[in-house]
């Protein structure tokens, strides 16, 4: 993978992107299903995470059941960007779920065994989400051939979970 000698110093290196502008700008877009909000930034510019950008994201990948709002790891949104690229998108996720608070991950355990008592999700480290477009199995195919961290193939649910955990694979086939 050619990597730019600037770009090394992230999370992850990120491949030549769609969605990386001639600056160097990494760029996400977000809409969450359960809230209905929409969010277009550019989260690195010039080298570095932009503060106020990451701000942002974290506040519309709050719990939506609770309010609660908490740091989403920078690495997972380099996840997200190197899957768009490899999926040469650009469209907005679509997001089922992002941060969830330790009293939403309990009351949810306690419905399924399918959630993990220590989600990922409950550190910021883990979102679901599906790409407009995008069949679900090409989405989970692509996130696994990353080999960035977890994913997880929800059909009866419709998303993809991924995280940015230790490399593992659940779900379907
Ligand atoms: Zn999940």
């Amino acid at each position: 993978m050619a990597v730019a000698a600037g770009v090394a110093a992230s999370g992850f290196a990120v491949p030549a992107l769609a969605s990386v502008d001639a600056r160097g700008a990494r760029k996400l877009g977000f809409k969450h299903l359960h809230t209905g909000e929409t969010l277009d930034i550019a989260y690195w510019e010039n080298g570095a995470y932009v503060p106020g950008a990451l701000s942002q994201v974290n506040h519309v990948l709050r719990d939506w059941r609770t309010g609660d709002v908490h740091v989403i790891e920078p690495k997972l949104l380099d996840l997200l960007t190197a899957l768009q690229a490899r999926l040469e998108r650009s469209e907005r996720f679509d997001v089922i779920c992002g941060y969830r608070s330790p009293a939403t991950n309990a009351m949810l355990h306690e419905r399924s065994a399918e959630v993990a008592t220590h989600s990922l999700h409950m550190v910021g480290q883990a979102i679901d989400i599906h790409l407009p477009g995008v069949e679900l199995a090409s989405l989970r195919d692509a996130a696994m051939g990353l080999g960035l961290g977890g994913v997880g193939y929800y059909p009866e649910s419709d998303f993809v979970h991924v995280d940015i955990g230790r490399v593992r694979h659940w779900g379907g086939a």
